[in-house]
């Protein structure tokens, strides 16, 4: 026998993980060699961040030692995985090289890649579930045989596909000896440390992974259903391990199936949004650059950089707005319901491309994983699937201010200048007397700025905007 190769991805973990297991099997008493292989085409794309990247660093220095413990070694590599991975085959003699099927159109065409590379060095690629919930996502179609577009009826058909069986983390391991590589400095990828430091990161890897899930799941979730608007609750923040895999999903549905009530299911439906996208990308891979829509692929969005600028910095004079771009700079997270706000302030009150938003967040989110954010922004400018007019998905700022945030702890924690504004003002500072703003502490203009535009004038011009694409076509 020879041993098996597992290449991780974005599976980071030893629970649940059917590659894993199919490595195991394959490999026997030659054991598994576990391969990362740095693909600077990726590390260094148009989504390069190094927040995203020294989390990654940090959850492999886990998972290594993860592996020590059980009796194995992670490998690394660096370079372009079809001539890395080939090496390794020739190397080590290995037939077979597992991995977790992928779903973006990138990560597809470079499997493809990657799979001829190995058959052309005598291995083949088999490719496993365990990045989505449902194991077997592409066949999740409508009655008529095609994709879901629309999320409604998807969610219902994926909670009702049948699960695989949870995979228990295997209690010993075994990597053959062989040059195994290092783990990379964040530095020699390319970055600087100073770019990558966020706030309160979560600590990284599995096992910080699995038991915030299991915290979560035990007390937490319950109140779920009626704080997960409320910008200031804590939600479970288990994004970033979903994304880079530390946590199985299915590990944490089966823990949110565990309860009944109306948190454990608005919470599922909530993990079926990801599943949802990733087969968006599955099956649409061009929206990764374009448009879901094509009556919306003409849309005239503006050009104004000052704008852009004042948005990513937290300084549109709308408060909400600004304590969530300030969130986001300070910690690498976002809340859900202000990714909303956000995203409708830039593509509907400013008129600037998703695109920006989109690139913004991919630099700024520990969580940032192109699916969920593309749709997400897609979702938001009303381009995208799960489609709904326009007009529905235009966020009054100052109205969600006060609906999500009445107490203004959001608010004042990300925007301290305005901590001593009244709550009767807090979502309209401007309004202020140069009394009131004196007594507050915070002058509009000087302490805090002015809003940048008149959400009422840009409603109704985005409801021109919106209009003339649809007629154009
Ligand atoms: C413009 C925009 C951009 C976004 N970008 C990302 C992104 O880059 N990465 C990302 O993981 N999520 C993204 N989301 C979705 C969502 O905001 C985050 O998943 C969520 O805020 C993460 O916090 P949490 O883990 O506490 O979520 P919880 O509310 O606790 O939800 C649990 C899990 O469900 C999934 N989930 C919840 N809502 C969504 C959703 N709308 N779309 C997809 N999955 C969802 C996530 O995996 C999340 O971790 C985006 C949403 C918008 C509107």
């Amino acid at each position: 026998m020879a041993p098996a190769i597992l290449w991780y991805r974005r599976d980071l973990r030893v629970h649940d993980l059917p590659a894993l297991a199919a490595a195991i099997g394959d490999g026997g008493d030659d054991g598994v060699i576990p391969v990362f292989c740095f693909d600077d085409r990726l590390l260094g794309g148009r989504f390069a961040s190094a927040r995203r990247t020294w989390f990654l660093l940090q959850t492999l220095q886990a998972l290594d030692t993860r592996w020590h413990e059980l009796g194995g070694r992670l490998w690394f590599r660096r370079g372009d995985p079809a001539e890395q991975l080939a090496e390794v085959v020739r190397e080590t003699g290995a037939t077979v090289v597992h991995a977790s099927e992928e779903f973006s159109g990138f990560g597809r065409a470079r499997d493809a890649r990657v799979g001829a590379a190995l058959a052309d060095a005598g291995a083949q690629l088999d490719l496993h579930p365990g990045v989505a919930i449902a194991s077997r996502l592409g066949e999740i179609r409508t009655k008529t045989g095609k994709p879901h577009t629309v999320f409604t009826p998807f969610s219902k058909a994926w909670a009702d596909q049948p699960r695989r069986e949870l995979i228990k983390a295997p209690s010993a391991l075994h990597t053959p000896r062989g040059q195994r590589g290092e783990l990379p400095t964040l530095k020699s990828l390319g970055f600087d440390a100073t770019d990558a430091q966020v706030d309160g990161p979560p600590a990284a890897g599995e096992i910080a992974a699995v038991d915030a899930a299991k915290r979560w799941a035990s007390a937490p979730l319950a109140d779920y259903e009626s704080r997960r608007s409320d910008l200031a609750a804590v939600t479970s923040r288990l994004s970033a391990h979903l994304h880079l895999g530390a946590l199985s999903p299915l590990l944490l549905e089966h823990l949110v199936r565990e309860h009944t009530g109306r948190s454990a299911t608005t919470y599922r439906t909530e993990l079926a949004w990801r599943d949802f996208y990733l087969q968006v990308v599955l099956h649409h891979p061009h929206v990764a650059r374009l448009e879901f829509q094509a009556r919306y692929r003409e849309l005239a969005w503006e050009d104004d950089p000052e704008g852009l600028e004042a948005w990513q910095q937290g300084r549109t004079g709308y408060p909400v707005v600004d304590a969530a771009m300030r969130e986001l700079a300070a910690t690498g997270y976002m809340h859900n319901r202000a990714r909303m706000i956000v995203a409708s302030f830039l593509t509907k009150d400013l008129h600037l491309d998703w695109r920006h938003g989109e690139h913004w967040f991919m630099r700024h989110l520990l969580d940032g994983d192109l699916a969920s954010n593309n749709g997400g922004w897609q979702w938001t400018a009303s381009t995208g699937t799960d489609p709904a007019p326009y007009f529905r998905r235009m966020f009054n700022p100052t109205l969600q201010q006060k609906k999500f945030d009445p107490s203004g702890r959001y608010v004042r924690r990300w925007c301290p200048e305005l901590a001593g504004v009244p709550d009767k003002h807090l979502a309209e500072p401007w309004k202020m007397t140069p009394d009131e703003q004196d007594d507050a502490g915070c002058r509009i203009g000087y302490d805090y700025p002015e809003p940048i535009v008149d959400h009422a004038v840009e409603r109704a011009r985005a409801a021109e905007r919106y209009q003339a694409a649809a007629a154009a076509v």
